[in-house]
């Protein structure tokens, strides 16, 4: 049977988990905006990719839009923690308009980096995955025709460049660590002059949790995680354990968990994306424990202690 609170599961919790510093960060940006200037303060797209906090924020007062024309004038708005294409503040500029830009600094610079590049006069080359707003972030940080969006080590045979041509390469904070060493791999073969930071842009946190399920997966039957489906670093938890043969399977809330699925399981290895709260950590784990008689371990694969300021307008 898969559910007799007699049968033991154990249970391997990956350590990093769940909230990284720039997501603190974003919704202390969006709480402390709401208790600056009142509610309703707009955020432009989902804060960080997580319905739960994206619930939390409403009650408090947030109403969350996807562009910056659904935002009067005289209220308040927060850009999400992706970032946003330069378009964005300009026409808020433009507006008059008073905004909080939740940017994670990290991403910012990803931005920065990409200004620069321009102004050496190469061609970027960003590897990411089309239509995540950091993407969509990165990509509108400069003019378009003057950065190029690479998937797949199969996009990098396709390039239309040449060894003679200036090029750059970026990356977005959210892919999985070992899928771009190959296509960076494969961008210095085809372009050896091509320049770039030294490994990609990946930031600590994604790293962090990847190298965390590594740690769990082989040692589970079946890995959890818990994240959105739109969350590019939750999706990369479940494909690095898939990746070292174990199943995997993406939940956003305890409810979403089948009995069913711990059939023959005897350790689960359990994690959270960058996006979502312990709390829901906890709530996965209370489930389990109505099932199965379940005993913890937490697998460390590295400490975080990193905290990130918040804008000035905020602290003031
Ligand atoms: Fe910043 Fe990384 Fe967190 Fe994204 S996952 S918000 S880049 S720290």
């Amino acid at each position: 049977a898969s559910s007799d609170p007699r049968l033991p599961l154990q249970l391997l919790i990956a350590a990093p988990r769940g909230f990284c510093a720039g997501v603190d960060r974003a919704i202390e940006i969006v709480e402390r905006a709401l208790e600056k200037y009142g509610a309703p303060v707009y955020v432009r797209h989902e804060i960080v990719h997580n319905r739960y906090v994206v619930e939390s924020l409403k009650a408090k007062g947030a109403i969350f839009v996807e562009e910056l024309d659904e935002v009067p004038t005289d209220a308040p708005c927060v850009f999400s923690a992706h970032g946003v294409p330069k378009s964005v503040p300009a026409e808020a500029e433009r507006r008059n308009m008073m905004y909080v830009d939740a940017t994670c600094p990290l991403v910012s610079k990803v931005h920065r980096q990409a200004e620069r590049q321009i102004e050496k006069g190469q061609h970027i080359l960003f590897i990411g995955h089309e239509g995540h707003p950091e993407v969509i972030g990165t990509m509108g940080q400069v003019p378009e025709g003057q950065i190029t969006l690479v998937e797949t080590v199969e996009d990098v045979a396709t390039l239309p460049f040449t060894r003679d041509d200036k090029l750059s390469f970026l990356t977005q904070t959210t892919l999985s660590v070992d899928d771009t060493r190959e296509l960076v791999e494969a961008l210095r073969e085809r372009y050896p002059q091509i320049v770039g930071p030294k490994a990609e842009d990946i930031c600590y946190a994604t790293s962090n949790r990847q190298a965390a399920v590594k740690k769990i997966a082989p040692a589970s039957d079946l890995v959890l995680v818990i994240g959105a489906p739109n969350s590019s670093n939750s999706l990369r938890l479940v494909e690095v354990s898939e990746r070292l043969g174990t199943d995997a399977r993406l939940i956003q809330r305890a409810d979403e968990i089948d009995p069913s699925w711990l059939e023959g399981v005897g350790t689960l290895g359990l994690t959270a994306g960058a996006s979502a709260p312990e709390k829901l950590v906890r709530e996965v784990v209370d489930r389990l424990s109505e099932w199965r008689a379940v005993s913890e371990e937490t697998i460390m694969a590295a400490e975080e202690n990193m905290i990130f300021k918040l804008p000035r307008q905020l602290t003031d």
